[in-house]
């Protein structure tokens, strides 16, 4: 290792929350699961959860998140956000935490290039449908990224116009070829899971309907879980 590299500053990233809980979206949910929460995020989307995320949160070095993970005891890790892609040093904490043997899975609001992670990190993206008022940012080019067997994709739907959108994109790339799981899911307190559900059923959709199960254990505002 060169001079340059010993003096070089360690890498940090800005972390809004860490906690243990049990994982409560896509096909790993009921897991449980440590989660990293990214401080930070470029898109605004109208039913965001998480706006607290967007600018609390103190550096830390990949090193004691590392230690933190490993305190917790878990073997599934999440890394969200906000868009933890957002973060440059977020592909270096996945690659740390897939070397130091950890399941990585990686929620991402999928406007940003996710070729900035490991290929064994497992992306959860989104794909913004209209009500959202981020559908004008997603980033196609992801498509062609995703691995078959691994990756998922979710829409968060608000209601029929979503629905309609998320069902036509669906059919036109073959999303569900493309990825281990499409995920349908309700912005909670604004779409109906029934509605949704019966939708789904009419159309015969190759996908599955998700539920923020946390949001069902604790109170839907709850942080931390
Ligand atoms: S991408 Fe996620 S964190 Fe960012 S505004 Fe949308 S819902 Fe909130």
């Amino acid at each position: 290792m060169g001079g340059d590299a010993k003096n070089r500053p360690a890498k940090t990233l800005r972390v809004c929350e860490m906690f243990h809980s049990i994982q409560g979206e896509s096909t790993w949910a009921g897991l449980p699961c440590f989660f990293i929460r990214l401080t930070g995020c470029n898109l605004r989307c109208v039913w965001c959860d998480t706006a607290y995320s967007f600018d609390e949160g103190k550096h830390m070095s990949l090193a004691a998140i590392l230690d933190a993970v490993k305190r917790a005891g878990c073997p599934l890790v999440e890394i969200t956000g906000g868009e933890p892609l957002a973060q440059r040093a977020c592909g270096d904490l996945a690659a740390l935490l897939l070397d130091a043997g950890y399941t990585v899975l990686v929620e991402t609001g999928g406007s940003l290039p996710i070729d900035r992670l490991p290929e064994q990190a497992i992306k959860i993206m989104d794909l913004k449908c209209p009500d959202s008022g981020m559908c004008d940012k997603n980033h196609w080019p992801n498509l062609e990224l995703l691995h078959p067997d691994r990756d998922e994709v979710k829409l968060v739907c608000a209601s029929r116009r979503d629905y309609e959108w998320g069902r036509e994109v669906l059919r036109d790339h073959a999303l569900h070829e493309r990825c281990r799981a499409v995920l349908f899911s309700p912005v909670h307190g604004r779409l109906d899971p029934k509605e949704l559900a019966a939708w789904m059923l009419a159309d015969g959709l190759p996908a599955r309907l998700q539920l923020q199960l946390h949001k069902y254990i604790w109170p839907p505002d709850r942080r931390g879980v």
